[in-house]
């Protein structure tokens, strides 16, 4: 038997299917990584997966004032706001400690 006809299963939706030779669908960043998958909905599926994924990494975290509601992109913006140095807001941010009576924290 070629190895062709050995059942796989799909990594998206787990489904146990049969490649089909030439106009098998595959998902993966690199060509030496590729894997099967059964359908082209599949392949889409995990390829708006990968997107979203990209997506909230570039967001990044928000770092927000309790105490007024502000909330800014990076630790950074927060500091320049209220001209403190960002090690000093880290450091709040993970000890929960204040600075001049306001609590920063991470949001998501
Ligand atoms: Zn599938």
């Amino acid at each position: 038997m070629a190895e062709q006809w050995v059942m796989k299963k799909c990594p998206v939706c787990g489904k146990e299917f049969l490649p089909a030779g030439m106009h098998s669908y595959k998902i993966g960043t690199n060509s030496c990584h590729l894997k099967l998958v059964c359908t082209y909905t599949c392949q889409r599926k995990w390829e708006r997966e990968q997107e979203e994924k990209r997506k909230k990494k570039h967001k990044g975290k928000l770092v927000k004032i309790v105490e007024t509601g502000e909330t800014f992109k990076s630790v950074i913006e927060c500091a320049k706001h209220l001209n403190a140095p960002p090690e000093y807001l880290y450091r709040c941010i993970s000890s929960g400690k204040t600075y001049k009576g306001y609590h920063i924290e991470r949001v998501r």
